[in-house]
């Protein structure tokens, strides 16, 4: 895997399906897709509590032409058909919270997968308001 050298973006995401696991999306990656590592660098579940995906150290594959300068979180559920939990909108400002500054990423920089470039989905689903989220970070 190629290393991640500089962090300009974190890029958030869903899972697209209302019950799913940690497992079940690596085995997705790894052995369907046939990826090295699963896409993401962080996962948080329903109750909000998170698990490491790909190390940081490494470019991550969950956001196109974007991978090479973003970490790439990933809650959990289906958000165009259901809500994030509050335990999961919790720990994703604590862990933005943590990387921003760790990073010293602009807040702007702070954006949903469907806010770069030439992206047509919905990720990270249309119950993610994240001009809602990027306030909480201010
Ligand atoms: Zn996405």
């Amino acid at each position: 895997m190629e290393p991640l050298k500089k962090v300009k973006f974190i890029a958030v995401h869903h899972s697209q399906r209302k019950i799913d696991s940690v497992k079940r999306i690596k085995n997705l990656h790894i052995k369907i897709r046939g990826w090295e590592d699963i896409g993401y660098h962080y996962l948080i579940d329903k109750k909000g509590k998170i698990y490491f995906g790909r190390s940081e150290k490494f470019i991550g594959a969950h956001v196109f032409g974007y991978n090479k300068n973003s970490i790439g979180i990933c809650l959990i559920g289906n958000f165009d058909e259901e809500k994030p939990t509050k335990k999961q909108i919790q720990t994703l400002i604590k862990f933005l919270k943590e990387k921003v500054r760790k990073f010293k990423i602009p807040i702007k920089n702070i954006l949903g997968h469907r806010e770069f470039l030439n992206v047509t989905k919905t990720c990270p689903g249309k119950f993610i308001d994240m001009e809602k989220i990027r306030r909480m970070l201010m």
